[in-house]
Formats: structure tokens, C-alpha cells, sequence
């Protein structure tokens, strides 16, 4: 019957139902004694007292029962609803209808005992009053809650109205007014908490649809980033190839034509690696996994190196050059230096990409020193092209170029300044611009960094390398253990080194080097990572486990086409001792096998 539908809404989502009579138990305990003082003061303001104490004894004491036995059901719910819902929500159900059929059933023998007497308007009004409130605890449950108004009031309306005098029926029909309403009220009440209780569930399922997405587009993300760590794997193992080749080649002697050809293909071969690197870091800057790594560095030393990387650059363009330094300039400092220096070189190559015949500065400024930490500015300051106000606020973003065929002609990827950006935002920092049209363009970072206290001098310090780099030709009788699965890779590597006059042994992979390495006397590993049968993380733990019987330690260098950010941190934490990327460049590492040497090994141990 439609009057007795449990509730108003489709029953298709079953966790509903749950809460809805959850709502229920709960609801009921703040009504469960509410019949038992009132009934006691209708008895007292009224002659029941005198005239029926037995049945209102017996009534006082039934509503106590069906009170006690509601709050048992609403604390048991829990532990018994799950076991039986329909069990628990018959018993519910018996028990309203127990409290309910005692005012149905005590106003009309009241009526048919004394007539229409203050007593019995007392009772009805109580009655019709209490049903009220019980209303507003049964809504959750439109068919209950209906079946209690109903089993109130219809027997004695019926009464009234059928046998009643004119005054009994006017009575008869206002409860019937009143009945009404309070069916309608419950209706209304019941429809708001069923829409509440939808809306949450709605919301719930939305919330879940997220995350499940969210979760999806996380995995597509980490799908990404491994495609794009695979895939730039494979494209600078050739490309290493290519370019170390090449420069080996150019060393030796060639026409000037060929010359003039070779270095475009060498050109192009690092624009290429530029593209890639930029790519690869901006879908980790995507993918929320760039981190930095901090450790003590120079930071002039830093900026000397920018200056030199784009040196040639500028004297191609006719562009002086300067490096200013000013009062107090920050040196040792704890930090990301690799990023640090990556993001001024590539303001540095814009600057000198964007202007011709003119000067770039690169002007380091300290602004303060509290309790350890130094904020100081670095900006790359050019005379070139300018860029307009409304350009400005375009070029930090990704793949964003200046809409004109002057700069358009200069190439590049459109990601260098959102890196930047990004970078420098990682560093807690900040980067500005000013920039005017035709006269010239001003980019400044901004970064707090700790200072260091401990001099950081040792191997690990790339300024010791640079500034022993021209012992280059001390190698010479060096013994290195080159592992290297790639044959081209590992034809190009002994090349370089054969050229310094080291001795090479090469090693196919992991699992041959640890044969090798202890067959031999090696100053230093080269040790490719990635390779089969053993890959380079497994071969140095086995090497490191094999010096503990000698008590020597040999310095071992990962040779890695994973340019991406925290592999350096991983091949440290893997006991290996620094890092070189592929492509391979001859001059880095000429430069890394000086830092190893056993020369400067002794000298910065004395
Ligand atoms: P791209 O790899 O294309 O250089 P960037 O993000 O580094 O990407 O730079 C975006 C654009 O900002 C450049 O294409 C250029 O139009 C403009 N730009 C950057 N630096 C300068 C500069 N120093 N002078 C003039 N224009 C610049």
C-alpha cells in the first residue's frame, strides 16, 4: 500500500536504508520515556486516578517496557541490525505499535466509559500532541511513522464522527485536522532528511570517483615518467655514441670542410640532449617528482662556471661578457648547485640567444645574513632584444614563446623558463623580470640557502676537480675498470681514455666486472648501471663486499644514460662514489677521473 511505503525514495541503494533506520535507533532514546511523565500528569490533573488507577498503572507501566525495550534495540543496533535488518526493523516496528495502540486503543474505552469529560479532552489533547513529537523522531521511516499517527488517532476519530453529538464531532473532526497536518509535517520532515541523506551519498560516491580517478591519473603519471626515463635511456645511449664519436674524430685531423660538418652534426647532437633533458625534466616537475638534493658547494665558483659554459657563445655573438661579484658575496653555501647552475645557464643562453653585439652581466649580490642563512640575487642582465610587457607575462609558462618571428627564429622548446620557475620555486625562491623592448631584458633569482660552516673542501667538491683539471696528464698508468654493455658506448669510453694513456679493462656486464675487479688492481670503476645479467647497483654492492677483505676502497663512478633528478642521490646511496650521464662528454669525464685519481686522492687526505 502506497500509504505504508517504507519512504518516499527508491530503495536501489541499500546503504541507505541502513542509515536511514541507523537514524532511527539513534533518534529514539530522546523519546523513548517521553509517553511515561505526561501520562503520569494526565493521571494526577485528572480523576483516572480515582476511576481507572489499575489501567493506568498498567498503561504507565507498558509504555515503560516498550521505552526500555526501544532503547535496548537502538543500542543493540549496531551488533544486531547487520546479523537480520528485517528482524531488527520487525521488532522496531512492533514495539511503536505497541506504544501507539495503547492511546488507540485507552481513548475510545475512555470514551465509551465517561463521554466526552475534561478527562477525556485531556487525554486527547495529550495524545494528539506527544504523536506530534513522535513524528519527528520516526520521519526517517515514512511508513512507520504514518502507521503511529493513524493508529493514534482513526479509532477515536472514527468514534467521534460516527456516534458522536454535533459538540463530539466538531472535536472528532478537528483530531482529524490535526491528524492530517501531522501526516503532512512527517511527510515534509521525512522527504528533507531522505534528500540530506542522498545528497551525502552522492557526495560520497563523487568523492570516491575522484579519488579512483585521481589514483588512475597518478599511475598514467607514473607510466609517463618511466616511459620517459626508458625512453631517454635509449635515446642517449645512440646519442652518446653519436657525440663522443664525433668529438673524437674532431680531435684528430680533418679537412676544414669535414671540420665545418662535423661540428654541425656535434651542434646538433647537443641541441638534441638540450631537448631531451628539458622534456624529461619538465614531466618530472609534472609529475610532482623533482626533488633537490643538497650539499656543499662554491656558489662563485657556480657563476664562474655559467660564465665559462656560455663564453663561446657570447664571442660568437660579439657579446662582451662580465661576472660582478658584489661586497660580501655569499661563498660556501648548502644547496642544489647542479640546479642552481642549471637555471642560469639557461638564462645565460637566453641572454645570449637574444642579443647580439651587446653585454650580459651576471651580477651576484648578497641581500642578507640572519643566523646561519644567506638570501643573496643572481640575475642575468642582457642588452639584447627586450620583450614587451604583455610577452612577459606569457614566457614562464610551459611551451610559451614570444609570438614573433624574430624570436621564433632562435629555436628552443619554450620550456626553459617554466623549469626555471619551477626550480627556483622548489628552492623556496623567487625569480623576476624587467625587460624593455629593444634595450634589453633583466632576469633575477632570488634564494635563501644555508651557509656553510665546514670547508668543503675533499673530492666530493666539484671545484677541485676544475681546478685539478689540468693534471689531466698525470692519468697517465691509471688502471680503470670500464663496464659497459654497450659496445659502441664502450668502444667510444675506451677511446677517451686510452687518449689520457689509462689502462683499460672492459667489463660486458655486471657480473663479469666483479670477476674482473677482483682478478685485477683497479685505481677506479667506470660502472654502467643499467645491463644484464648483473646491473650496476648489484656488481658494486659485490664489490664493496669483496674490499672489505682488503680494507681498500675503490673509487666507483656510475656511468648512466638516467640524467634524471634523484639518480644521482640514488647511485651515492647505492655506496657508488659520484656520477657521470650519458652522453658521454670527454671533457667531464677527463675531469671526474682527475677528481678519483689516486694523486688527488692522496693529496686531499693530507
Ligand atoms: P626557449 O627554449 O624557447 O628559449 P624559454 O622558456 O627559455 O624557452 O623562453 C621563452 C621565450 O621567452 C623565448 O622563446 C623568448 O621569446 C623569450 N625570452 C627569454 N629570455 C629572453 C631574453 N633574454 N631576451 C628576449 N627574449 C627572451
Amino acid at each position: 500500500m502506497k500509504l505504508f511505503q517504507k519512504n518516499a525514495f527508491d530503495h536501489s541503494i541499500p546503504e541507505l536504508d541502513v542509515l536511514a533506520n541507523r537514524e532511527l535507533a539513534m533518534r529514539s532514546p530522546r523519546v523513548a520515556f517521553i509517553w511515561v511523565p505526561l501520562a503520569i500528569l494526565v493521571i494526577l490533573i485528572t480523576d483516572l486516578k480515582e476511576k481507572h488507577l489499575l489501567q493506568s498503572i498498567l498503561a504507565v507501566s507498558l509504555f515503560v517496557i516498550s521505552g526500555i525495550y526501544r532503547i535496548y534495540l537502538s543500542q543493540r543496533f549496531e551488533t544486531t541490525y547487520h546479523a537480520s535488518p528485517e528482524r531488527w526493523v520487525n521488532k522496531f516496528t512492533l514495539v511503536v505499535l505497541l506504544s501507539a495502540s495503547i492511546f488507540g486503543i485507552s481513548l475510545p474505552l475512555l470514551y465509551f466509559e465517561s463521554g466526552s469529560n475534561w478527562t477525556f479532552i485531556i487525554c486527547l489533547l495529550t495524545t494528539t500532541g506527544i504523536t506530534a513529537v513522535a513524528t519527528g523522531s520516526l520521519s526517517p521511516r515514512r511508513g512507520l511513522f504514518r502507521l503511529f499517527v493513524l493508529v493514534v488517532h482513526l479509532p477515536i476519530v472514527t468514534i467521534l464522527l460516527a456516534l458522536g453529538n454535533l459538540q463530539e464531532m466538531g472535536l472528532g473532526l478537528l483530531t482529524a485536522v490535526f491528524m492530517v497536518h501531522i501526516l503532512i509535517l512527517g511527510g515534509y520532515f521525512h522527504q528533507i532528511f531522505w534528500s540530506g541523506l542522498r545528497d551525502a551519498h552522492q557526495l560520497k560516491e563523487r568523492a570516491a570517483a575522484l579519488e579512483l580517478a585521481s589514483a588512475e591519473i597518478k599511475a598514467a603519471n607514473q607510466a609517463k615518467g618511466e616511459f620517459l626515463t626508458n625512453i631517454s635511456h635509449e635515446i642517449r645511449t645512440p646519442l652518446n655514441g653519436i657525440l663522443g664519436l664525433t668529438e673524437l674524430v674532431l680531435d684528430g685531423e680533418l679537412e676544414s670542410h669535414q671540420r665545418d660538418n662535423l661540428k654541425d652534426v656535434h651542434g646538433s647532437g647537443l641541441s638534441l640532449l638540450h631537448t631531451i633533458n628539458e622534456l624529461l625534466d619538465f614531466s618530472k616537475i609534472e609529475a610532482g617528482e623533482m626533488t633537490m638534493e643538497s650539499s656543499v658547494f662554491s656558489l662563485p665558483d657556480t657563476l664562474q662556471k655559467v660564465v665559462l659554459a656560455s663564453s663561446m657563445a657570447c664571442i660568437k655573438h660579439g657579446n662582451n661578457l662580465k661576472i660582478e661579484l658584489g661586497e660580501n658575496f655569499p661563498d660556501r653555501m648548502i644547496g642544489d648547485s647542479y640546479r642552481i647552475e642549471q637555471i642560469l645557464n639557461n638564462l645565460m643562453s637566453n641572454a645570449v640567444k637574444f642579443t647580439r653585439n651587446g653585454e650580459i652581466r651576471l651580477i651576484g649580490k648578497l641581500v642578507k645574513r640572519v643566523e646561519g642563512l644567506v638570501a643573496f640575487s643572481i640575475t642575468v642582465k642582457d642588452s639584447g632584444i627586450g620583450i614587451t610587457p604583455e610577452d612577459q607575462e606569457i614566457i614562464f609558462q610551459a611551451f610559451k614563446q614570444v609570438d614573433c618571428s624574430t624570436t621564433r627564429g632562435f629555436g628552443g622548446t619554450g620550456l626553459g623558463l617554466a623549469i626555471c620557475r619551477h626550480l627556483v620555486g622548489l628552492m623556496d625562491g623567487e625569480i623576476t623580470l624587467e625587460s624593455t623592448l629593444a634595450q634589453g631584458s633583466e632576469f633575477t633569482i632570488y634564494l635563501t640557502l644555508p651557509e656553510a660552516q665546514i670547508p668543503s673542501g675533499g673530492p666530493k667538491t666539484g671545484n677541485t676537480a676544475i681546478a685539478n683539471a689540468h693534471l689531466g696528464d698525470d692519468l697517465q698508468g691509471m688502471q680503470v675498470l670500464l663496464v659497459e654493455d654497450n659496445t659502441v658506448n664502450a668502444k667510444l669510453a675506451t677511446r677517451v681514455l686510452e687518449k689520457s694513456k689509462i689502462r683499460v679493462t672492459w667489463a660486458k656486464n655486471g657480473q663479469e666486472s666483479v670477476i674482473q675487479y677482483i682478478k685485477g688492481n683497479f685505481d677506479l670503476v667506470l660502472m654502467d648501471i643499467q645491463m644484464p645479467v648483473l646491473d650496476g647497483f648489484g656488481a658494486t654492492k659485490a664489490i664493496r663486499e669483496a674490499e672489505k677483505a682488503t680494507g681498500r676502497r675503490t673509487p666507483i663512478i656510475a656511468l648512466t644514460a638516467h640524467a634524471i633528478q634523484g639518480y644521482r642521490q640514488k647511485c651515492l646511496d647505492a655506496d657508488l662514489d659520484d656520477y657521470l650521464t650519458k652522453p658521454l662528454q670527454p671533457k667531464a669525464l677527463r675531469e671526474t677521473l682527475v677528481k678519483w685519481s689516486p694523486r688527488v686522492l692522496q693529496q686531499s687526505r693530507r
